[in-house]
């Protein structure tokens, strides 16, 4: 074995091998691979081989799509064929909410470029003629499908060993029965790795050890929040029906999914594979893989599938004529929220993870590809937020991570509907006035660990969601909040908030390297702050207030905590002139906004709040009640006068009481994040993680006012440099979409011209309520930015007509901010 790599990626699995593949098709030659056993020993060698393109995640659509694109290439470049049949995939929907799913899906699969066809049960039938429509007692009617004609399955170990000789033709080495037992960083900074037949050391490592995620975590001190649960699928005998029908010069039938019944069903020598997502299985090994398992299975459970046997039996009757031949049940790798974690692992220097993979062989190709790009280049080419490792934080406990895993697989199949809020593990991080939210008819979701009010349910209307596509239960009572808010007052629990503090005699310049925008000199002075990729990318966006001297204090999104410490924490100069802290929380927060929160301040506070004293966008340190240091920020994300209160978390109590009695006079209440999110549509606020991405530059995103070009260098100056020579591509909208009854926008709609063309694409949506119109945000192409330029979106199937508004729609020239 080489005793020095540039790369050593662990685990021979299809991920691990496909990125080793894609590190030496990238000219990464001396890049190492090692496998504790054999290729494709772990979960591997038993998956069934499906590859759907479908996904509801713009990330991982885009990702499927490489992979299907790549292997069926991949038997002419490497001569080595890989058994991928071309079926096709079926998915069949027997309600309106399945059907409503599959045309959301649709726009996103429009945006990548994913070919489908949405059909109805007449063509299901020409499809699969072995299938019943149903319409009886114990089966439902098939009402239409989704059929992906492209896609289909494939056999993982010659995938695996196509990936293999790709990667040696480059250069790249495998040992095989090489395990990795101990890590250690050396002086210069390297990675020195122990492994069964020696020592090696590497610029890089990638982790792409699938169920044994939770071991290998441990040997680099990180709890990486994958836990295999247990997936199994039945093989049939052959079945006589099927038989008859390919005699008979019947092509291949499409993969089949029945989601209601979540099964799916497929060809395999004349006889069947049903893989079912059952209610009950089990996650296994989260304390690790013991090391007896090896390429064993578990035994199968036959119980725990009965149901989705019957129900797969009544769709396809020939299913019941043929015997079982084999139960396969193996470990599976999942994540909280079912997607992979590709990319670099938190708190250490060149360490990636490429782990958590459920749809791993439909994944490879597209994760390695990226996961090396990223290595290489310094950046992934796409956004790679929705699987980037650091959206968990540490609140991804095992016990946590068991329930979620368990949840996640269970509702593999069940219908993902836009607002929905899955159940188990919770509530886990609360803030503080938590119940008394819930006592005020909170309707919570959880983001990154926190309970969140998503919105109230008035006295005698129940705290529930009933979730949809479709405007529903909480769309007229969000409306109320939303009024609230810009005609009286209103307040927003913002707890979860990232917050930073640096602090220093260097933290000026440091900050100012790391953002576009200026960071502010005087004291008291507030800046919307973008950090950007070398791209040009936008990477995180924080509000940076100058507090006092050399102290800075930086407030980004909840979800981008553990994302933006590591970020900050990575770039810290190495000689002390900053000190980095993260206060998420020891620090609450509360948004008080509407054009009476200065009264009910004022009732709490001897800081002068005027516009003199307290102009829009400053912040200053105030005692508020009996709470001192409160950080007092005039700025939301509502678009309406208001401050943000940060204060020391064990005041939150006495200050929501102090609030909600000073503000009894002028009507306050409270409002949640579905309020928020159409209140700050309506101002035409980007949202960092679904607007404002590493796609787009501050420049497509027209936030050209939050960019200083004429200052010193700062990360990504360069490629915007280029793109403002060039021209820039694209251009961020306001839409307004004509014609909608129940049917809002809500992310990931394609846009069209007049003739068709796709000319961008909406990255959210929502109702207005107090503009009373239906609202989009997204990028087009320049020609089509221009003010009442009629463009068409398309929402669930269906295209609608759109103009374009000015940017902040209401209150264009930021009256009640400044008032
Ligand atoms: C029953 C079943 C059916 C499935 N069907 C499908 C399907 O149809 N389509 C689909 O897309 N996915 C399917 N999957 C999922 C798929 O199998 C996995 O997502 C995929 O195989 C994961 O690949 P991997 O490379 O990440 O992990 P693995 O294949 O598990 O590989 C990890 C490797 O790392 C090695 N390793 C671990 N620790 C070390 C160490 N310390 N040193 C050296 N080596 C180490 C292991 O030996 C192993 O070979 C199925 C899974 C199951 C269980």
């Amino acid at each position: 074995m080489k005793s020095h790599a540039r790369v050593v990626v662990i685990g021979g699995g299809v991920v691990g091998v496909s990125t080793l593949y894609h590190l030496a098709q990238k000219g990464w030659s001396d890049v190492v691979l090692v496998e504790r056993a054999e290729l494709t020993a772990g979960s591997t060698w038993h998956a069934a081989g499906l590859l759907p393109l479908f996904n509801m995640s713009y990330t991982v659509g885009q990702l499927h799509k490489y992979s299907i694109d790549l292997y069926k290439r991949l038997p002419s470049e490497t001569g080595q064929d890989v058994s991928f049949h071309v079926t096709g995939n079926l998915r069949l929907a027997t309600s309106r909410d399945r059907l409503d799913e599959y045309q959301k899906y649709c726009g996103t699969a429009n945006t990548i470029g994913v070919p489908f066809e949405i059909i109805g049960p007449k063509r299901v039938k020409e499809l699969w003629p072995l299938l019943e429509l149903g319409g009886t007692a114990d089966t439902a009617l098939i009402i239409g499908g989704l059929y992906h004609p492209h896609d289909g399955h494939i056999a993982p170990a010659d995938l695996t060993m196509a990936l293999r000789k790709g990667a040696r033709a480059k250069g790249a080495e495998i040992y095989e029965q090489t395990e990795v037992t101990a890590v250690s960083r050396t002086l210069s900074g390297e990675w020195k790795l122990t492994t069964t037949k020696g020592e090696i050391t590497a610029e890089h490592v990638v982790c792409a050890t699938g169920n044994y995620a939770r071991q290998t975590g441990r040997m680099f001190g990180l709890g990486i929040p994958a836990i295999p649960v247990e997936h199994q699928y039945i093989v049939y005998e052959e079945s006589p029906e099927l038989k008859a029908y390919r005699q008979g010069g019947g092509r291949e039938l499409a993969v089949m999914r029945e989601p209601d019944q979540s099964y799916y069903l497929r060809e395999e020598r004349m006889g069947w594979i049903l893989g079912p997502y059952e209610a009950g299985a089990p996650a296994r090994f989260a304390d690790g893989v013991p090391p007896w398992f090896g390429k064993s299975l578990f035994d199968g459970d036959l119980e725990r599938l009965i149901p989705h046997i019957e129900g797969a039996q009544r769709r396809v009757p020939a299913l019941a004529n043929c015997g079982i031949k084999d139960i396969v049940n193996g470990p599976i790798s999942y994540t909280p929220d079912g997607s992979a974690l590709i990319g670099p692992a938190w708190g250490l220097l060149n360490v990636w993870l490429n782990e958590g993979h459920s749809f791993g062989i439909t994944a490879a190709g597209g994760a390695g590809w990226q996961l090396a790009e990223w290595i290489v280049e310094g950046e992934p080419g796409i956004d790679l937020l929705a699987v980037d490792p650091r959206r968990f934080g540490p609140y991804t406990g095992k016990r946590y991570v068991v329930t979620k895993n368990e949840e996640t697989y269970r509702n593999v199949f069940t219908v993902h509907y836009p607002d929905e809020e899955r159940p188990d593990a919770r509530p886990a991080k609360t803030s503080p006035v938590y119940e008394k939210l819930k006592r005020m008819g909170a309707v919570f979701g959880q983001r990154y660990g926190w309970e969140r009010a998503n919105w109230f349910a008035p006295a005698g209307i129940a705290a529930r969601d009933d979730w949809s596509f479709r405007r529903t239960n909480w769309f007229e009572h969000v409306g109320n909040e939303c009024r609230r808010l810009r005609e009286r007052v209103g307040v927003i629990d913002l707890t979860p908030f990232t917050k930073h503090v640096a602090q220093g005699p260097g933290a000026e310049a440091w900050l100012d390297s790391l953002v576009a925008n200026k960071v502010p000199t005087k004291d008291g002075r507030m800046a919307l702050s973008h950090a950007l990729t070398q791209r040009g990318g936008i990477r995180s966006e924080f509000t940076i207030t100058k507090l006092g001297d050399e102290f800075f204090y930086l407030v980004s999104a909840g979800a981008a905590e553990r994302y933006d410490t590591d970020f900050l924490a990575k770039r810290l100069p190495a000689d002390g002139t900053v000190q980095l802290s993260n206060i998420t929380t020891s620090r609450g927060c509360f948004a008080l906004a509407g054009p009476r929160s200065r009264e009910v301040l004022a009732k709490l506070t001897d800081t002068l709040l005027g516009n003199e004293a307290f102009p829009w966008l400053t912040g200053q340190a105030a005692e508020v009640g009996f709470a001192p240091d409160v950080y007092l920020l005039r700025v939301n994300f509502v678009g309406a006068l208001g401050w943000e209160l940060h204060f020391p978390i064990e005041y939150a109590n006495h200050l929501f009481e102090a609030i909600f009695t000073a503000g009894e006079e002028f009507g306050i209440g409270m409002a949640g994040m579905r309020a928020m999110e159409s209140l700050r549509m309506e101002k035409s606020y980007r949202m960092w993680g679904s607007d404002l991405t590493r796609e787009n530059t501050p420049l497509e995103a027209s936030l050209e006012r939050f960019v200083r070009m004429k200052k010193g260098d700062f990360a990504g100056k360069a490629a915007l440099e280029r793109q403002l020579a060039a021209g820039v591509p694209n251009r961020f909208v306001t839409l307004e979409v004509h014609g909608v009854s129940d049917t809002d926008p809500l992310g990931n709609e394609p846009l069209f011209d007049g003739k068709g063309r796709m000319i961008g694409r909406a990255t959210s949506g929502c109702y207005g309520h107090v503009l009373e119109k239906s609202l989009a945000i997204g990028y087009v192409k320049p020609e089509f930015a221009e003010v009442g330029t009629r463009i068409a979106i398309e929402i669930l199937g269906e295209r609608k007509d759109a103009s374009v508004l000015v940017d902040s729609p209401y209150d264009p020239e930021n009256k009640e901010l400044r008032a």
